[in-house]
């Protein structure tokens, strides 16, 4: 049997494979993707992409790029949450942006991107069992011209929610699948039809269908104006047989919508030519484990929301998480234990963002008065700012702070994404986000501390030590992760002291280092390893 060897082999080519080969490439590594599919999948699942994910593409220097292939403006500040409307159009500083971008265009730029960094991805692969010992992973996989095995150091299953790889890999999966089958066209609007003030829906023979979500009790309809000749409809009706069966690969004619409408509604809506028909259920899951030895799991593999919007951007932000850890591993450097805070950080936003899906269904499912007065409740504790705008965080991902190990009392910026800011240095005017392009570690002295940056000398061939001023400056100095989150920071007295003891000290010929500094070290140990130099 023919047999290949791999550094890192990526199961499964969707956006979060794809992505993590694309952040594996950056860091100079040259994954194998296998995809069982022959070609691309061209079932438009996600409409767009938004949140804390397309920060992430700024900071690789992405956005134009996606922004050009998008067939839209940037989409409507009103997303559905729980078969309520929340409207953020009004927030100031709104972090819930989003892109139109059909997920079958996202695919192939991410596709395109891997590509150009030096990943290897073949399609028509199917992988169908894993084996692994203490140095490697044996892979089985089905090709076109028959079966044949690969070896890899290590492997990341980014292959869905029926995973292969999770289940070979005996990582349990446990949740909920939902006992309802949702489906959902985008449809031109029928010649018959109203649009009323360009939300609600004038239908012949029933009457206005409000813009949003109506419960009747054989379930839930929705419909909204895509634009002025296309609308989307919804419906959610509860039928677990069809619930486990159902499978958004597979096609749905415009009929079954139609059918569909008409139990939920008892009355027929005329829909015009469809554009796009889908049938799905939702599932609420997490792998219990996101790492077992070489095998990782990362996307779908690892979680399933029972909500829009959440499964690409969590899958992405798992990918860049992962990727560098991975190409620090393998390039010898990486400390013991990175590996699994990759599971330490991950897998408690996967659960956060499940929490507030599950929410979501709570609010949604509910078709009986006690459900309709706690839907009501939640809009109107929507009209404070300061709940809107948590609600706002939590769905776009933006509250992510990750534990910070070392520090007893942590910057208030450790673990959080490192802010876009303007900086001057002596080459010229630059921004964080062009800084984390290269999706190297940076050490941004904005405060002029020579002393943490003689610390950060041990670490030449891995830590970018930048010296800039800032307009805004939130911290002294800054240690950034190559996936944009701060590792450490240090501030005014901290890091003025530092500079000002270790100054003290290193005129009086001896320095033994100061909080700064070793706070400093200890970070810069804890993420990337022993310094080259004592
Ligand atoms: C109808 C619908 C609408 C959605 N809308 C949104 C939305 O608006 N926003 C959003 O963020 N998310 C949305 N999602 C969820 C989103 O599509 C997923 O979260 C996303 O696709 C996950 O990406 P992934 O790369 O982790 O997994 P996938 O996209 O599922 O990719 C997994 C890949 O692995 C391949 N594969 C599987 N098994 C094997 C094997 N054994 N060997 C080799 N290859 C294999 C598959 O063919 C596939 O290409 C929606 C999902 C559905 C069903």
């Amino acid at each position: 049997m023919r047999a290949v060897d791999t550094d890192v082999l990526i199961v499964g080519a969707g956006p979060s494979g794809l992505m993590l080969a694309g952040e594996l490439g950056l860091a100079g590594r040259r994954p194998l993707v296998l995809e069982k599919r022959p070609v691309t999948s061209a079932v438009e699942r996600s409409s767009g992409i938004g949140g804390q994910a397309l920060a992430v593409l700024r900071y690789r220097g992405l956005l134009d790029r996606f922004k050009a292939a998008s067939p839209r403006p940037e989409l409507a500040a009103s997303f559905p949450f729980g078969s309520l409307h929340i409207d953020l159009s009004q927030l100031p500083g709104n972090p819930m942006r989003a892109m139109p971008l059909p997920q079958p265009e996202l695919v192939r730029l991410l596709a395109e991107r891997a590509a150009e960094l030096g990943a290897t991805i073949s399609y028509g692969q199917e992988v169908t069992g894993i084996s692994q010992d203490a140095d490697r992973v044996t892979v089985d996989v089905r090709g076109p011209d028959g079966p044949y095995q690969v070896a890899a150091r290590y492997v990341v299953g980014c292959d869905g929610g029926r995973s292969r790889v999770r289940e070979a890999t005996g990582i349990p999966f446990p949740g909920t699948t939902y006992p309802e089958v949702n489906r959902m066209g985008t449809v031109a609007i029928h010649d018959s039809v109203t649009v009323v003030d360009g939300r609600d829906f004038d239908v012949p023979g029933v009457g206005v269908i409000p813009f949003g979500y109506t419960h009747t009790d054989r379930g839930l309809l929705a419909v909204s104006a895509r634009d002025p000749e296309t609308m989307i409809v919804y419906t959610t009706e509860d039928d677990l047989a069809a619930a486990e069966a159902a499978d958004s690969e597979e096609p749905m004619s415009l009929a079954e919508l139609a059918a569909s409408v008409r139990r939920v509604l008892g009355a027929d809506l005329p829909m015009g030519e469809p554009i796009r028909l889908t049938r799905f259920a939702y599932q609420a899951r997490q792998a219990a484990r996101y790492r077992e030895g070489r095998v990782l799991l990362a996307g779908d593999a690892a979680h399933l929301f029972p909500a829009g919007g959440q499964g690409i951007g969590v899958g992405v932000l798992d990918a860049v998480n992962l990727g560098w850890k991975l190409a620090a591993v393998l390039a010898g450097w990486g400390p013991a234990g990175l590996l699994d805070t990759y599971h330490r950080e991950r897998h408690p936003v996967a659960a956060r963002a499940l929490m507030q899906c599950r929410a979501q269904v709570a609010l949604r499912r509910g078709n009986d008065a006690e459900a309709a007065a706690l839907r009501e409740l939640f809009e109107e504790l929507l009209t404070d700012e300061p709940a809107l705008r948590r609600i706002a965080a939590l769905i776009a991902g933006t509250d992510i702070r990750y534990p910070m190990p070392g520090a007893t009392a942590p910057h208030p910026l450790a673990g959080t994404f490192a802010p876009d800011l303007t900086v001057h240095t002596d080459q010229g005017t630059t921004t964080v986000a062009d800084l984390m392009q290269a999706a190297r570690p940076v050490l941004l002295d904005l405060g002029g501390c020579p002393e943490a940056r003689t610390v950060a000398q041990g670490w030449p061939d891995r830590v970018d030590v930048i010296t800039a001023k800032a307009d805004d400056r939130p911290a002294d100095l800054l240690l950034i992760r190559p996936d944009g989150y701060i590792a450490w920071a240090a501030s005014g007295s901290a890091a003025a002291s530092g500079s000002a003891a270790a100054s003290g000290s290193a005129a009086a010929g001896g320095n033994t280092g100061t909080g700064t500094e070793s706070g400093l070290r200890e970070a810069l140990c804890e993420w990337f390893g022993a310094p080259r130099t004592a």
